[in-house]
């Protein structure tokens, strides 16, 4: 039996999908300022498309016996290869015009996690996070180490162009417009009207391991060798086993400062509540605070649920002997 609450709170908008037996996956293509006004039906009908492809890649690993970092990892690599999404091809640019990649992948079985940050020639970072997890003895590598890694991994290499995209430049400009007056990007309050995005997934497989993978091109215009959220462990990715696993995106410095993804997990764990809910409380008191994004959950019965407090996030989901959902606006729209 499968059931569907729906529950619009404030900003926030929440979709739990129970499947009796917890195979799933949910996705995420970013958070932020999307409305139905500002996209036409023809953009509309392609990100569906690609969030269906991308699930659908995620699930048949899942349906086929694999393990939900596979299935994490098929998803996201998808997702980072569409120009429509923030991370890989179509990331956004830096204030340099160029494009610095950060990405994450955690196993819910035992912690393990990878992660990689300000790369700028590696193809699919996800792939280089699961690299550096599997064949190597750190978390998280940076910058020209990190790239030297994917070299000696044999990751496909590509020139930090391949990357852009016309419309990323255009927010560029826009967002430059706007920093102009200020000495630096990093002095002026950020606007998510300037863009941003980041992709993730999150699944359970059929031994009930639990796994989050998210990558990004971070922030319209960041400078000064700027980190998000998405490779930082507990901030933008995380997942255990005993609680849940989250992929997050947003306003990154918010999801760092209060660990978005580890303390939803900890609230399920601690409070004895769901993951949903707890999801619900976090993006609720962040919004309080400034912080906009969201999240995609599965905990560890098998519930899948997003939640968000901006206008729109790009998101898909599939459980056992469900069709996929496939979502942008908010419930409410
Ligand atoms: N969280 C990402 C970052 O701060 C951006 C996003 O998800 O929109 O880099």
């Amino acid at each position: 039996m499968k059931t569907l609450l729906l529950a619009v709170a404030l900003s926030t908008c929440s979709v739990l999908v129970h499947a009796k037996a917890p195979i799933g996956i949910v996705i995420h293509g970013g958070a932020g300022t999307i409305s139905r006004n500002s996209m036409s039906p023809a953009q509309e009908q392609a990100y569906h498309a690609m969030l269906t492809h991308a699930v659908n890649q995620g699930y048949s690993v899942l349906e086929r016996g694999g393990s939900s970092l596979d299935a994490v990892t098929a998803a996201v690599t998808v997702l980072e290869d569409s120009p429509l999404f923030n991370a890989g091809k179509g990331a956004v640019y830096t204030f340099d015009e160029t494009h610095e990649l950060d990405a994450s992948i955690m196993d819910g079985r035992d912690r393990r996690a990878g992660a990689v940050a300000g790369v700028t020639n590696v193809k699919n970072p996800i792939l280089l996070a699961r690299a550096v997890m599997d064949k190597s003895v750190h978390v998280m590598l940076s910058g020209k180490g990190a790239e030297q890694f994917a070299k000696e991994q044999q990751l496909e290499l590509v020139e930090n162009s391949y990357f852009n995209t016309e419309f990323r430049y255009e927010s560029l400009k826009r967002a430059k417009q706007a920093i102009a007056p200020q000495p630096h990007q990093a002095a002026v309050p950020y606007d998510p009207a300037w863009k941003m995005g980041t992709v993730g997934a999150v699944a359970i497989d059929k031994k009930g391991n639990l796994a989050a993978a998210t990558s990004t091109g971070g922030m319209t215009a960041k400078r000064y060798g700027r980190i998000g959220d998405a490779p930082i462990i507990g901030a933008g990715n995380f997942a255990d086993n005993s609680s849940c696993a989250v992929s997050a995106t947003g306003h990154g410095e918010f999801f760092i400062r209060y660990q978005v993804a580890s303390d939803i997990c900890a609230r399920a764990k601690y409070q004895k509540i769901s993951a949903a809910a707890a999801a619900k409380q976090v993006l609720a008191e962040l919004k309080q605070v400034g912080g906009d994004g969201g999240v995609i959950v599965v905990d560890n019965k098998g519930q899948l649920s997003w939640t968000f407090n901006t206008e729109g996030m790009y998101r898909a989901l599939k459980a056992e002997g469900g069709e996929v959902l496939s979502e942008i606006f908010a419930a409410s729209e």
